[in-house]
């Protein structure tokens, strides 16, 4: 299970890209989000305190308006009767339409209705009297809704909000002479409705559609779902679009007046858009960063190492004699540094096993083969006959009266002149590509691949004269003043096969012959000719 580095450094980096956008998505929705709610209530709330301020603003131009009618010599007058034609001199339906007043009340200084004059909401009829019955009946709710508030209206008169019988602006002021002066004669209570006009006039100063509506404190309850009336709710209205509303405190404590108006969510879109654009971007900016640390990653490390493994993998394999691959060798980075020691240690580890095989085939003291590398060649050169179709020859050579040379020059002599006759043979035999081996304590064997016995007869015979020739002393030899050896002689030819047990007994027996036949001579079996050169 992910063995592989790739495939381990994949599954980090996608496991590392996962997180980073699941933090990146939660602190959209934890962080980022809310932020940008709040933001919006912000906005919505700016936005209604716009309204309410024009609403405030309509409310002191209509207490200014009031005010400018009652602390007037004429109203004064009027309110205590001595003024007849007040009322037909004043009001008019054009005036009520042009001033956007519904209403307008006289109370007298004890709180009764003086005269009235206005419209009826409901029937749009313009009616003008001194009760409230018959034509002025309808402004029965409005006076009773005025007058309980009229004994805390100044001087400077008092701006009410009512909602009840309609919503409306209500201005009341006290009734004096132009001059200000002396005690009120009354009350003058002018009546704006907050009706349809009202909102286009308030949605005309404020560029945003306005909505006015009464609102029973029940009712109330239930809508704003435990909002505090006087703060702000929003509530989201269709697709790109909220609904921001308020209830305001009227003077009468059962109800509120309803404001509310239509907002598009333009910024808080483009603010999610933004945050939605940087988040896609940030993970795609992590997936090609992820993708290009995989590719410098395969191509830097992982094809690398994969070359590498490749390589010491095949070192399994016997007679592989491969370098480190070159561009491995010549990087200048850690995995070059690593090649580089590798090919190093495995150079001391062929070199040193070429040494131990040379020491297991090779004879310490005269330094030619040893039996072993004798007998490994020996079966090869043998197996290979058939298809040669040539001869192997083997010589076998004793030393003479070797025991005699040791007792009479002492044992490292002896050495000395077995490493002398051993490079005898060598410069003799070895030079012409044979294999001088040897065999025994003082018996040495040469294969001669590729010739005949008459062939080897005469190269072993030469051996023997160069051994003669080499001169070296033995004064206890029977045989003659100098070292000399005799040689056995066989051949095994592709025609008469043979097994290398048999060859080498044969070329014992010969070397058998040739010391009884009294040494320094060499005989070959099948073939009786004795040498003519002697020592
Ligand atoms: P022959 O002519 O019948 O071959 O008589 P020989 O004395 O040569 O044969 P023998 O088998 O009686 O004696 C062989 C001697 O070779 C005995 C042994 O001490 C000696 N020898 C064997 N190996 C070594 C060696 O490595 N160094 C030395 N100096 N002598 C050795
Ligand atoms: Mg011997
Ligand atoms: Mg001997």
């Amino acid at each position: 299970m992910l063995t592989s580095l790739s495939h381990r450094f994949f599954l980090f980096l996608g496991a590392v890209l996962a997180i980073a956008v699941l933090a990146l998505v939660l602190i959209g929705r934890w962080v980022v989000m809310p932020a940008l709610l709040q933001e919006e209530y912000a906005m919505a709330n700016g936005e209604l305190d716009r309204i309410v301020r024009n609403l405030a603003y309509g409310q002191s131009h209509l207490l200014a308006h009031t005010r400018d009618w009652a602390h007037w010599d004429d109203t004064f007058w009027f309110i205590q009767g001595k003024h007849e034609t007040y009322s037909q001199a004043n009001f008019s339906r054009q005036m009520f339409d042009e001033m956007h007043y519904q209403a307008m009340l006289f109370f007298t200084k004890e709180g009764d209705l003086h005269w009235a004059a206005g419209i009826d909401p409901d029937t749009d009829l313009y009616s003008s009297c001194s009760t409230f019955i018959r034509e002025c009946a309808w402004v029965r709710g409005l006076i009773e809704a005025i007058q309980p508030q009229l004994e805390g209206v100044s001087s400077e008169g008092e701006s009410l909000l009512l909602t009840f019988p309609w919503p409306a602006l209500v201005a009341a002021s006290s009734i004096l002479p132009t001059s200000r002066e002396g005690t009120a004669g009354g009350w003058l209570v002018k009546v704006r409705l907050l009706d349809g006009r009202m909102e286009e006039s308030l949605s005309a100063q404020t560029g945003l559609p306005v909505l006015l509506d009464s609102l029973s404190m029940t009712a109330l309850q239930q809508h704003t779902r435990g909002h505090e009336p006087g703060s702000t709710l929003v509530e989201h209205t269709g697709e790109g679009e909220i609904a921001a509303s308020r209830f305001l405190a009227s003077h009468q404590p059962d109800d509120m007046l309803w404001l509310s108006t239509q907002l598009t969510r333009d910024r808080f879109r483009a603010s999610t858009n933004t945050f939605r654009y940087a988040l896609f971007w940030t993970a795609g900016l992590l997936l090609i960063i992820i993708a290009i640390v995989l590719i410098l990653l395969e191509s830097m490390v992982l094809a690398p190492l994969r070359r590498f493994s490749r390589f010491t993998k095949q070192l399994h394999q016997v007679h592989v004699t491969e370098d480190m691959p070159a561009p491995l060798l010549q990087r200048r980075d850690e995995i070059g540094t690593l090649a580089r020691e590798f090919q190093a240690l495995l150079s001391y580890q062929r070199q040193q096993t070429a040494r131990l095989l040379d020491l297991s085939q090779h004879d310490p003291l005269t330094g030619v083969a040893n039996r072993r590398l004798f007998d490994d060649s020996l079966a090869l050169a043998l197996e290979n006959l058939p298809t040669t179709n040539a001869c192997v020859s083997v010589l076998m050579l004793d030393v003479d009266h070797f025991k005699l040379y040791n007792d009479h020059y002492g044992h490292p002599m002896g050495d000395t002149c077995l490493v002398a006759i051993a490079a005898c043979m060598e410069g003799c035999l070895g030079g012409q590509g044979f294999l001088v081996a040897r065999t025994g304590g003082e018996e040495f064997s040469i294969l001669l691949e590729g010739v005949t016995l008459e062939e080897a007869h005469e190269h072993a015979d030469a051996l023997r004269q160069t051994i003669v020739k080499l001169g070296l002393p033995h004064a206890a030899s029977p045989t003659a003043e100098v070292v000399t050896a005799s040689i056995g002689v066989a051949c095994c030819s592709h025609i008469q096969c043979c097994g290398a047990q048999v060859l080498m007994k044969a070329a014992d027996q010969a070397l058998y012959l040739a010391k009884a036949a009294g040494r320094n001579r060499v005989r070959a079996l099948g073939i009786d000719r004795e040498s003519t050169a002697q020592a």
